[in-house]
């Protein structure tokens, strides 16, 4: 799905991954579940491009249903992957401190799950190689992303700035649609280690003007971080 020129969302608001695409080729941010592959596919046949036009993958951070394809397109296709040093050993193992998931109803608790076995979610494939970046990188990939570190959700999430189409891709450091509420609208994120320092976190994206704010679960949130801010530190009182 096209947002803007250049910039593609695949997946879907449960989990989705987001596609940077120009004629130096291609950068990826997140890389969803397993099964989000053949959604890959589908976009690079609709771009008239291959896996040998991705120049890197970029994990906003470690957690399983945003490595999905990472592993495959890294060892079939030699794609380097990039991971925040905090976030690394989440990335090549899995383990991380069991966070608490919040408020739940059935429906969309449910519907989560079941999307996550359909995406072949409980076969994730950690990574044997990552590239750890850091706060303030500016990757040598298509579209210069600049990374900034957002703490809180885990310790190495970040923020992917891709100033050339006016976007930040946030992760899990917000959504704009909990998984197990259904609830819409920007919001904390459920299962973050740490909400308080999550929410300390956003004012990182406050000096952007960026007017797309791209999440790993939920709609593309279109206005400014400083708005977007104080509507999630609203809705988390
Ligand atoms: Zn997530």
């Amino acid at each position: 799905m096209e947002l803007a020129p250049h910039l593609h969302r695949l997946g879907t608001d449960i989990v989705a991954c987001y596609l940077f695409d120009s004629p130096e080729g291609i950068t990826l941010i997140d890389a969803g579940l397993p099964g989000h592959w053949s959604d890959l596919q589908q976009e690079l046949d609709a771009l008239g491009k291959t896996p040998a036009d991705i120049r890197g993958l970029i994990l906003t951070h470690g957690d399983s249903d945003h490595i999905g394809f990472a592993e495959r397109l890294r060892r079939d296709h030699g794609v380097p992957v990039y991971v925040h040093s905090a976030d690394a050993h989440r990335a090549r193992t899995g383990e991380k401190p069991k966070a608490p998931a919040g408020p739940m109803r059935p429906a969309p608790a449910l519907g989560f799950f079941w999307y996550g076995l359909r995406k072949n979610g409980l076969r994730t494939e950690y990574l044997k190689e990552v590239t750890e970046i850091s706060d303030g990188d500016v990757l040598a990939l298509p579209g210069s992303p600049v990374i900034i570190a957002m703490p809180g959700h885990s310790p190495g999430s970040v923020a992917v700035h891709l100033p050339s189409v006016d976007a930040v891709c946030v992760g899990d450091a917000l959504t704009t649609r909990h998984v197990l509420t259904g609830r819409t609208g920007p919001q904390p994120a459920p299962f973050t280690d740490h909400p308080a320092q999550a929410l300390a976190s956003l004012d990182r994206l406050t000096h952007l003007t960026t007017s797309w704010i791209l999440p790993g679960h939920g709609a593309p949130w279109h206005g400014t971080p400083t708005d977007l801010t104080a509507t999630i530190r609203t809705a988390a009182h």
